[in-house]
């Protein structure tokens, strides 16, 4: 597999990236950790005149608190956000999911902004932002452009950010008391991307009542997605029923295509009980939170 020709630059900043992908626009293409774009280059079914590399962009890549959100880098990788102390400590889910991203070497060199850009309708981190309502930060000459996720995921590899833009971060709402989230994912082997996978959040209540959260599904659309009418449901005294009755939304919501991983009723019946999964665990954290 040979690609076509492309001319490669290295910028040194992030204003110098920004000019270029201005004066280039349509022909430019960012690389960031080259784990999807690459492959995409070699099959011919990309054909960027131009890649420019943000290996030298500094300020990409910090994981840190603030006031009221943890913000990752887009040049963080994925082992970068798995490792960071922060993500260990208080953000379980982050450190699930960056468990299960492919294997050793694509968590070495894929990134967050790279996986969230590249809007795979089976990659993991997407769900994970809709479950926790993060924002996704893009800047442009003319400035920095605030995306929720959940407007940010168009359509399978189709997303609200702008070709002269850089995603520069995502920005994770701060955990509160009482919120626990979890990533359960169901892949044929290790290091597969999903069949389908559900990232979820629970907040209880000071009495230990669910007061809201989040569920995000991957693989089972065109695009990952939210819940929304199970999130409806994720209220009240937490039990067994209530998770089901979720799971079973979830999965009503889902548009799933038969492929090689499964056929369309599997997929929606996986969807159900990841689900279920994945808000048992984010309830054992919640109250461990509490
Ligand atoms: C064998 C294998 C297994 C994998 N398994 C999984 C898996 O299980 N789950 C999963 O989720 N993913 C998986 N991936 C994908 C992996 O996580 C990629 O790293 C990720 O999707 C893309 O990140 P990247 O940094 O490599 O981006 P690149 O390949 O460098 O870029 C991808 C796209 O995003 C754009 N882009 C990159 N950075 C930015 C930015 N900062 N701002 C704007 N646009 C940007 C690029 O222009 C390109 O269009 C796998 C990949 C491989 C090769």
């Amino acid at each position: 597999m040979i690609p076509g020709q492309f001319e490669y630059v290295r910028p040194g900043d992030l204003d110098e990236t920004l000019r270029i992908l201005t004066e280039r626009e349509g022909e430019a293409k960012l690389l960031s950790g080259g784990y999807s774009l690459l492959p995409l280059i070699k099959l011919r079914l990309a054909q960027p005149a131009l890649l420019v590399d943000l290996r030298d962009v500094a300020g990409l890549d910090g994981i840190a608190e603030t006031d009221d959100h943890l913000r990752i880098g887009g040049r963080a990788t994925h082992r970068q956000i798995h490792e960071a102390p922060i993500v260990r400590e208080r953000y379980p889910l982050l450190h699930d999911v960056t468990a299960t991203i492919g294997d050793p070497q694509v968590r070495n060199w894929g990134t967050i902004g790279g996986s969230v850009a590249h809007a795979d309708p089976a990659s993991d981190w997407p769900a994970v932002l809709l479950a926790t309502s993060a924002t996704i930060v893009c800047r442009s000459q003319s400035g920095e452009r605030l995306v929720a996720a959940r407007d940010f995921f168009l359509d399978t590899f189709t997303t609200a950010i702008e070709p002269t833009e850089v995603l520069t971060e995502v920005r994770i709402p701060r955990r509160p008391r009482g919120a626990g989230g979890s990533y359960q994912k169901l892949e044929r082997k290790v290091g597969d991307f999903a069949t389908v996978a559900v990232a979820a959040v629970i907040r209880l209540d000071a009495d230990g009542i669910i007061a809201g959260g989040g569920i995000g599904l991957t693989g089972v659309a065109e695009t990952p997605f939210a819940a929304t009418d199970a999130e409806a449901l994720l209220t009240g005294a937490p039990s067994e029923e209530l998770f089901r009755r979720v799971g079973a939304a979830a999965a009503a919501q889902s548009r799933p295509a038969g492929d090689v991983r499964g056929p369309i009723e599997y997929k929606r019946a996986m969807a159900a009980e990841m689900t279920v999964r994945a808000l048992r665990v984010a309830l054992q954290r919640a109250v461990a939170n509490a």
